[in-house]
């Protein structure tokens, strides 16, 4: 079963992940996040370098590509959101807490093949729709496109490592993800 209610006879927590207050988590997927930004901003510069005496800040662009920013944040979560719905999850919620919105559900557990396809489709279906948008327009709107693909992908170091942390148990696992903190459930031992 790709979702459950109710967790299975004998099942306990095996780990929790919180990404505002565990340190460890904050710091690797932080780490990650500003590795990912620089290398893919270099490989960016290397295709296309500024002509410096060309610079020209056009402010409408500029301003549009904030505002297709915030739009992609909430695209992000309702692609998470779909994904869980479509994996039967019953109790899918939205949130934002001041810094970040999320999408979760309180009392959903997903296996872990349904979990880390939850986790990873925004980053495989916007990386995608950025990186076909740059095929098509990067004549015109190359850093602005490259500024939205690059924050899109260091945005889901988060997403990966939790895809990662569940890929690597060997048994049965559960996971409930509440779009603040996510849980693993499994019989085995605590880590
Ligand atoms: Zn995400």
């Amino acid at each position: 079963m790709p979702c459950l209610t109710e967790l299975p006879d004998g099942y306990r927590e095996l780990k929790q992940l919180n990404l505002q207050d565990d340190k460890k988590t904050l710091l690797i997927v932080n780490g990650l996040a500003v590795a990912l930004y620089l290398i893919l901003f270099a490989i960016a510069f290397i295709i296309k370098p500024f002509d410096l005496d060309l610079i020209t800040i056009d402010l409408i662009v500029s301003l549009l590509t904030c505002v297709a920013f915030i739009v992609y944040m909430v695209l992000h979560e309702l692609t998470h959101g779909i994904a869980m719905k479509h994996f039967g999850g019953q109790r899918v919620k939205y949130g934002f807490t001041g810094l970040y919105a999320y999408a979760g559900s309180d009392a959903d557990y997903f296996s872990a093949k349904a979990y880390i396809k939850i986790a990873l489709a925004p980053f495989v279906l916007w990386t995608l729709f950025f990186t076909v948008l740059l095929i098509l327009c990067h004549k015109t709107l190359y850093w602005s496109l490259i500024f939205l693909q690059v924050t899109n992908i260091s945005g889901c170091a988060g997403d990966i490592y939790v895809a990662y942390l569940v890929s690597k148990y060997k048994e049965e696992i559960y996971v409930r993800d509440t779009g603040l903190d996510v849980t693993i459930y499994g019989e085995g031992y605590e880590e």
